[in-house]
């Protein structure tokens, strides 16, 4: 079957009811006949379900489901995005490990790695996302165990190669984990590129319509394995709602990222040579800096651009204030257009050496393409330009 089919059609198994849509199993635990069927879904001999924090049927539609779309053996979902980032650290590092990850992350990915790990004996470093293989097989250490990226970056869209990050990783016997939650299993697929783990925040494009929280980690069997039961006993569980809402969305990912896709390379190629603007970032766009990496590894440029104002930092906050349809709202992947302006919100608290690092410029502003009609939200966009 085709990925899109798949995404529609892996589903519970009908009741006796024969619904064709799947019912909400909204339930904490589950019935056993006899004393022996319980016993042997508690030995691990039955996939039987016992309590939904360890399982439910909504959350392994889920799980199937993005399990299938990624090319994974197996997989577990999770409350939120970074509870399956967590678990994926917490699961597999232990005191003494080193984690190797880009500078560019989700901002409590970043304080998670610089605040919290080192309270567990974890170390890491950090590489540039722009660097080459080289720096990075310069920073692997004897104690290296997990490689952490994400591409494209957020929110600088850097593009790292997730192929020669899986070949060196696995010269070193090192995991290669990428948040693939900017791309989606429709625009990039890391595990055919020999990533080992994929981590989600299915908050944004799986949803795709800012409703839910929710996370996955798929993966390598015996990893995910180690995650089910760092997770299944520390409870980071996605409920079974959220999970029915998240089956459900992956019905429409690929037509959805079809479009977000289609409407940024349309808005893109009308901004890119706009005069308030001094350059346009987008995967696809040839004047990426990382454009040939792109053009190998993703299927898609995605739903997100960003493009660099002249006038810095005051007309960032005046373009977002001049918006009259866009939404100012800290999420990115919905039906609705999004604009940020990182460096006086989100990295506000950076300093500017640390904004650099991380491609964070003054005047960045980072769009999240919507579903709406392309010419309208360019016009947003351009009469907010005209504003400034
Ligand atoms: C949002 C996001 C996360 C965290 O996900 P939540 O669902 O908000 O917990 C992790 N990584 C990336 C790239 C994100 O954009």
């Amino acid at each position: 079957m085709h990925p899109n089919t798949k995404a529609i059609r892996t589903q519970v198994n009908k009741t006796d009811e024969m619904e064709h849509s799947v019912p909400i199993f909204l339930t904490s635990s589950f019935c056993f006949d006899t004393s022996e069927e319980m016993r042997a879904a508690f030995a691990d001999e039955t996939d039987d379900n016992i309590y939904s924090r360890f399982s439910n049927p909504n959350v392994q539609e889920f799980t199937d489901k993005i399990v299938a779309l990624e090319g994974a053996e197996a997989g577990y979902a999770t409350a939120s995005g970074m509870s399956a980032v967590f678990g994926s650290f917490m699961a597999l590092l232990k005191s003494g490990d080193h984690l190797l990850s880009c500078r560019a992350l989700f901002g409590s990915t970043h304080n998670i790695v610089t605040k919290y790990l080192s309270k567990y004996g974890i170390e890491y470093s950090y590489v540039d996302a722009s660097a080459n293989i080289d720096e990075w097989k310069k920073n692997i250490k004897p104690n290296t165990r997990m490689i952490y990226v994400e591409s494209p970056t957020n929110p600088g869209l850097e593009i790292l190669d997730i192929k020669a990050l899986a070949d060196l990783a696995h010269k070193h016997n090192v995991i290669l984990n990428v948040d693939n939650c900017f791309a989606t299993p429709f625009g990039q697929l890391p595990i055919s590129l020999g990533a080992d783990l994929v981590v989600h925040s299915a908050t944004k494009w799986l949803d795709g319509q800012g409703r839910v929280l929710g996370g996955v980690i798929v993966g390598k069997k015996e990893l995910i394995k180690e995650i089910y039961l760092f997770c299944r006993n520390t409870g980071p569980a996605l409920s079974p709602f959220n999970a029915w809402i998240l089956s459900k969305s992956l019905e429409t990912l690929d037509v959805r990222m079809e479009r977000h896709a289609s409407n940024a390379t349309w808005i893109v190629e009308q901004l890119k040579d706009h005069k308030k603007i001094s350059s346009v970032k987008y995967p696809f766009l040839s004047s990426h800096p990382q454009f040939e990496i792109a053009k190998k590894q993703m299927l898609n440029g995605g739903g997100l651009f960003c493009f660099e104002l002249k006038g810095g930092l005051e007309a960032g906050k005046k373009f977002l204030d001049s918006l009259k349809m866009l939404s100012m709202t800290a999420n990115l992947g919905d039906t609705r257009s999004i604009a940020s302006h990182p460096a006086s919100t989100t990295h506000a608290k950076l300093t500017e050496e640390e904004r650099q690092a991380v491609a964070i410029t003054p005047g960045l502003i980072r769009i999240s393409v919507g579903l709406e009609h392309r010419e309208d939200i360019l016009k947003d966009i351009t009469q907010a330009l005209d504003n400034i």
